[in-house]
């Protein structure tokens, strides 16, 4: 939500329409839900809408053109949209020539269907077709042919001048039974390398010191090396042959400049050697990742449609801690899946106990229309049950995260903007300074965030 959404809203509704009228520059005002691949989606919406000559709204009130870039993934997200009904209708009330549009993963809906229940909505957008939203708002401006065909190649408006995520790819090809990304994000593809290193190198250029690279199963990124021979790196990726993730993270880090290299969310299957060694070797990457575990127990793994045991991923976390000892490790976890027992879900606390994460990401299962799980299985986990389940598991991360973030103590640690490499919380008794790496001694811990002080 903007900041200033808590003044009367009416009031400054019409302040806002006033001057918009006088100054007589088109506004837009994008509205993001879930991930950071929607949000680095939403940038590039924000270059094609500005390079149409648009500019940037401070709030809702203050647009002439609304977007949504809405998420699926939860119950809780699409309700929001849904929410948005009363506010929208009343803001169309004040500006008659408002237009909506509605994109993201809740496109996969059927449209008719969409169009019904989201009556506010003007367009209807397929976020592939982003080069063509400056047209179907009338406006003049005209998409190259390669950014109608690919979207990724639209130059994105950064929403921050420091970290940015760069999608390396795009959809997923696995299936797990409760997530609707295969459908509402289709097969996965990966972006040539040549793309991915032009827009890293731009951004290092322009100061970037935080690259994320993004993809829905980023560590199965695999493209057919182009002609991209600016360094020993990428130079010993000879053109014509296959790129994988581990090779594409050497590229990176052969850029020249001092930024850091984060990505997410990579997959255990996925999980090879290969990437534990690049991952020692480049002194750009950051000392962090998120895993997603999502359950402890096999069975419910299986039925997930998650190709490997708990087993394999303590052994892998064990491997990564083994050749990088300062590694922070965060996961997500699904609670209450369809039919997981008690025991099941003890295995998980057991998991959890055992692995000691820095962070995890838990969440309640809710069934995603349309995935096979929403097909197949019962939602048969009370949600009191589930809540329960996730304080345990909730009062295992807080002991585990204390635990790590203790070890931290006396240490000297690397910071950007409030996050320490290891994508911990940090705070100083004084300001922090902007935009900069600076070096903190590590005074105090909690389970969510350090105390530090700078040493350099
Ligand atoms: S790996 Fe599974 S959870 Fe992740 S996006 Fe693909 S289908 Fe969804």
């Amino acid at each position: 939500m903007d900041p200033d959404e808590n003044l009367t809203r009416q009031t400054r509704g019409k302040t806002m329409i006033k001057k918009k009228i006088s100054d007589g520059v088109k506004k837009y005002h994008i509205t993001t839900f879930g991930c950071q691949a929607n949000l680095a989606d939403s940038e590039r919406i924000a270059g094609a809408l500005e390079n149409a000559g648009l500019k940037k709204a401070a709030n809702r009130e203050a647009a002439d053109v609304l977007v949504f870039n809405t998420c699926s993934v939860r119950q809780k997200a699409e309700d929001r949209i849904f929410g948005l009904k009363k506010e929208i209708e009343k803001l169309k009330t004040v500006n008659c020539k408002l237009k909506t549009v509605l994109t993201g993963c809740m496109m996969h809906y059927d449209k008719k269907e969409l169009a019904r229940r989201i009556s506010f909505v003007d367009i209807f957008l397929d976020i592939k077709e982003t080069a063509k939203l400056p047209k179907l708002l009338g406006l003049a401006a005209r998409a190259s042919r390669r950014e109608t065909e690919d979207y990724l190649k639209l130059e994105p408006k950064y929403s921050s001048g420091v970290s940015a995520g760069v999608p390396i790819s795009y959809g997923c090809d696995n299936f797990c039974t409760y997530c609707i990304v295969p459908y509402s994000r289709n097969r996965e593809y990966s972006r040539p390398v040549k793309d991915i290193v032009e827009e890293v190198k731009n951004l290092v250029g322009k100061g970037y010191k935080e690259i994320w690279l993004l993809g829905q199963n980023v560590n199965s990124y695999k493209s057919l090396q182009e002609i991209c021979r600016n360094s020993p790196a990428e130079a010993s990726a000879k053109a014509g042959t296959i790129v994988k993730f581990p090779d594409l993270l050497r590229i990176i880090n052969s850029i020249p400049g001092d930024f850091w290299i984060r990505f997410t969310s990579p997959h255990p299957k996925d999980f090879s050697d290969d990437l534990i060694k690049a991952m020692a070797e480049c002194e750009k990457f950051a000392h962090y990742i998120n895993l997603p575990l999502q359950s402890g127990d096999n069975a419910v793994l299986k039925r997930m449609n998650r190709p490997y045991t708990a087993g394999h991923y303590k052994k892998l976390v064990k491997k990564i801690r083994k050749v990088i000892p300062d590694i922070a490790i965060s996961t997500d976890i699904i609670v209450g899946f369809p039919g997981e027992t008690k025991k099941q879900f003890e295995n998980t606390a057991k998991a959890m106990e055992e692995i000691g994460f820095d962070m995890a990401f838990l969440s309640e299962y809710s069934t995603r229309p349309g995935t096979a799980a929403a097909k197949t299985m019962k939602d048969n986990i009370p949600h009191k049950e589930k809540e329960c389940r996730k304080k345990i598991l909730n009062d295992i991360l807080t002991k585990s995260a204390l635990a790590n973030n203790k070890k931290l103590i006396g240490k000297t640690v690397r910071a950007l903007n409030g996050k320490t490499e290891g994508h911990k919380t940090v705070k100083l008794s004084g300001k922090f300074p902007k935009n900069k790496f600076v070096k903190l001694k590590i005074t105090a811990a909690g389970p969510w965030g350090l105390k530090g002080e700078v040493v350099n």
